[in-house]
């Protein structure tokens, strides 16, 4: 039974009506990034014809209409994801530089040599490399928490590599690679328990479900508007209230100050404190769009329709020889990895291309776990939910097309 109505919102998304290699678009690199429905292009577009201007020092009507609008995003962000507050939603530029932010500024602060920091084996490497770079800063140290052949954290390996001496859990909230949801409110609570702080990176968790701060009881949670149907190079940052108000500024600028002497500078409030320099105005306006979008359309049946394309193409992928899927976790996101025995990743990609279905091949920034199960890469399709079950035929068509060349 079909409850979520796939054409009605495939006609919100204008990228996905175009031929790509004679082909219609089969668009299933989703976890690389979303696509942007009109709502969202329209917001950006109508900002730059109506409204643009700096924000929070106009003493003009345009000034003051961006400044409105670019807050009120900020606001459904912090609703959206239940902050307690708006003053705990800090833009950047993704996610990347939200973990960068906090590994700066929160480990610089708070890490002594010695002191632990761990992350999962299968993290994208912008929740691994930050934290390697303050560990060489402080001499703190960074190590993996032991992922299992189905793309499982080891949970009984977590619990005993904590004491005292872990200061910070980074996460994934959902893999990328693999789809793997964790377990992150038993990994908070257990962290949390020797007194260690939980990063959860929620880059490919938002688009997918519901996410409520104040429930997860995490103490930083990132992600990126790009894979949330908004625009590219903007991001969240959300903290706890008195994690961020003790952080140094993690940029000096504009916007961010209080005052300004020689003889010493004050710093201004949260959220502005973190915010150094002109923002992406245009940006959070349209992930303000995003989340209205988003809000607008039933999650609930758009989450059991991504279920149901997953469901149906592990089973056609099961069903065809020479396919082996890599992250067989029982909790997944809509993301199917896999390899095609004796064919390289990318010569696949390049082959489905051309029959006008996208995905992804490569280590999808996350080296560690493709190294720890000996292979170079996979073959990645991310389903959204305005994908159909007929887009998953199209994959293993062409799949099947690609065999005959490559084997
Ligand atoms: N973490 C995860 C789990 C991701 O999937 C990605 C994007 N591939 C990132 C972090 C980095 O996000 P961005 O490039 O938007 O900063």
């Amino acid at each position: 039974v079909e409850l979520f109505d796939v054409e009605k919102v495939r006609a919100d998304f204008p990228i996905l009506h175009q031929q790509v290699n004679g082909q219609p678009l089969v668009y299933l690199d989703n976890a690389a990034t979303t696509q942007k429905p009109n709502a969202v292009i329209d917001a950006i577009s109508n900002y730059y014809r109506e409204d643009n201007s700096n924000v929070h020092r106009g003493a003009h009507a345009l000034a003051d209409r961006a400044t409105v609008k670019f807050e009120a995003a900020r606001e459904k962000v912090a609703q959206f994801i239940n902050a307690a507050s708006p003053q705990q939603v800090i833009w950047t530029r993704g996610t990347t530089e939200s973990i960068n932010l906090v590994a700066a500024s929160w480990g610089r602060l708070s890490l002594q040599p010695g002191d632990r920091i761990l992350v999962s084996a299968m993290e994208h490497h912008s929740n691994i490399v930050p934290w390697q770079l303050v560990a060489q800063a402080t001499g703190a140290v960074v190590e993996p928490i032991p992922v299992d052949g189905n793309g499982n954290i080891n949970m009984i390996a977590f619990d005993t590599m904590l004491n005292a001496r872990v200061k910070m859990v980074a996460v994934g909230h959902v893999s990328n690679a693999m789809g793997t949801i964790n377990p992150v409110e038993r990994i908070i609570a257990l962290a949390h328990a020797v007194g260690a702080r939980v990063l959860v990176d929620g880059a490919q968790a938002v688009s997918h479900w519901p996410v409520n701060m104040q429930a997860l009881n995490c103490d930083f949670y990132v992600f990126s508007a790009h894979k949330l149907f908004g625009p590219t190079g903007l991001g969240v940052l959300y903290g706890k209230r008195d994690l961020l108000e003790a952080m140094p500024p993690y940029q000096g600028g504009g916007e961010m100050i209080e005052s300004v002497s020689f003889s010493g500078t004050t710093y201004n409030q949260l959220p502005y404190k973190f915010e150094a320099g002109t923002p992406d105005i245009a940006g959070a306006i349209g992930m303000g769009a995003a989340i209205d979008y988003l809000n607008s359309i039933d999650r609930k049946a758009a989450a059991a329709h991504e279920q149901a394309l997953l469901a149906y193409a592990e089973e056609k992928a099961r069903a065809t020889p020479g396919i082996q899927l890599v992250g067989t976790a029982t909790h997944k996101a809509s993301v199917m990895s896999f390899l095609i025995e004796g064919a390289h990743p990318a010569d696949v990609g390049v082959l489905l291309d051309k029959q006008g279905v996208a995905v992804r091949t490569g280590n999808h920034c996350a080296q560690p776990i493709m190294d720890q199960f000996g292979i170079p890469g996979t073959v990645r399709a991310s389903f959204s939910f305005y994908n159909t079950f007929a887009e998953v035929d199209r994959l293993f068509a062409a799949i099947e097309k690609a065999k005959t060349f490559l084997l």
